[in-house]
């Protein structure tokens, strides 16, 4: 059998980021498994291409301590390689008293777990900078911006390929089993590899993944719940909006709340909402408008129900229940749990695509090579 030294599991944002990092410290001798024609098909390219500054995550948690460094990471990445961004900048906005309270909390909090470029606002502060949003105060967050996901992939992905990683597209992992000299591999194409190291970054499949290798998934809390976020395009608010605007977020934290995102070309989106799902599925329902305008109504005055347009969808691999607290993203070498060298990444939701140079980088210092 053919051997390897590491096979990647995945080719969406985060198993790229990991090539690329890999690739500079070893020539070749990677392979990268993707099931789909092409990189970045799924959960990568379905999100709101928001660089977070990772203002709601508990201090010393793996998405907090990523966030913040793949924040600066991914800004610095973007700039050197021309990847088009917009550092525009998040304003979070209360509508009613009890919002207005939150504020200063929400503020103090990440200003205490390292958030950098918070500024507290009044109400005249936010109608100089947002003429158009309905707010009692809010908070401004200046390292809150947007990227061009592909490019960012497009890059990733060349790069990774000039250091001589191998991508075998169109191969789905379907059987791994642990021998004493590593992993041996099985596409559906039949392709069979043995490889010293496994990364699995298999996003909403993951625990697919871990459960065919033989991980008790179950056991170690490894199962994913799929969370579906759905968007609404806003016709005719092209322009109107500078900064990205979010509600005070649901206090269960299944999601950001209904937001106005914005894309480099200025248009105007709501969402992503947050809902438990059993299957994967991106059709958005029409029937979801009227939930999206009277969220989005409280802090965009302008709107009215005819602009709102079904969109695009995303699907969230959280690790985190319906009725479960806070759940970190897992990011683990298992030779504790039987299998050394085998890495997996489960529950990468947000902020992965801002996390994900951090996480190529975190992911090099688990393993030696
Ligand atoms: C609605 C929504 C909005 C979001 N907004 C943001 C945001 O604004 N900012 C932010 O930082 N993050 C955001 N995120 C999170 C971010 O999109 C993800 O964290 C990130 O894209 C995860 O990348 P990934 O590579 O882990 O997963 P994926 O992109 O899902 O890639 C996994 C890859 O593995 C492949 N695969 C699966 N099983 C197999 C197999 N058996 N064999 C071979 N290949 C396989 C899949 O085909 C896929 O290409 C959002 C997510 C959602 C759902």
């Amino acid at each position: 059998m053919e051997t390897v030294k590491i096979s990647i599991i995945g080719a969406g944002v985060v198993g790229l980021a990991i090539a690329r990092e890999l690739s500079d410290k070893i020539n070749g001798d990677i392979v990268v498994f993707e099931k789909n024609e092409s990189f970045g098909q799924e959960t990568s390219s379905r999100n709101s291409e928001v660089v977070h500054a990772g203002i709601y995550y508990p201090k010393d948690s793996l998405k907090s301590k990523l966030c913040l460094l793949g924040n600066k990471l991914l800004y610095e990445f973007c700039k050197s390689k021309v990847i088009k961004y917009k550092n525009c900048g998040k304003i979070i906005v209360s509508t009613n008293e009890e919002e207005a309270l939150q504020i200063k909390s929400i503020h103090e909090k990440a200003a205490s777990i390292g958030v950098l470029g918070l500024t507290l606002l009044t109400k005249d502060d936010i109608l100089k900078i947002e003429p158009q949003v309905y707010a009692l105060n809010g908070i401004f967050s200046s390292t809150t911006g947007i990227i061009d996901s592909h490019g960012l992939m497009k890059i990733l992905h060349e790069e990774a390929q000039n250091n001589g990683v191998m991508f075998a597209f169109g191969n789905e992992v379907v059987k791994i089993v642990k021998t004493s000299k590593g992993y041996a591999i099985e596409t559906s194409k039949g392709e069979k590899i043995l490889s010293e190291i496994v990364i699995n970054a298999a996003g909403l499949y993951s625990d697919k993944i871990a459960r065919i290798t033989g991980f008790d998934v179950d056991a170690l809390h490894y199962r994913l719940h799929f969370c579906k976020g759905d968007y609404f395009s806003i016709s005719g608010a092209t322009g109107m909006l500078h900064h990205l605007v979010y509600p005070v977020p649901h206090e269960k934290g299944y999601g950001l709340g209904v937001h106005a995102t914005l894309d480099l070309e200025g248009c105007v989106r709501l969402g992503p909402d947050a809902t438990y799902v059993d299957h994967i599925y991106y059709d958005v329902d029409d029937g979801k408008r009227e939930a999206f305008y009277s969220a989005a109504k409280t802090y965009l005055p302008f709107l009215k129900e005819e602009q709102l347009m079904p969109d695009t969808s995303g699907m969230r691999p959280k690790l985190q229940g319906l009725n479960d607290g806070f759940r970190d993203f897992v990011i683990k070498e298992e030779s504790d749990n039987g299998f050394p060298r085998f890495i997996n990444l489960i529950g990468i939701e947000s902020p992965g695509l801002t996390a994900c140079l951090a996480i190529g980088e975190y992911v090099g210092d688990l393993i030696s090579l």
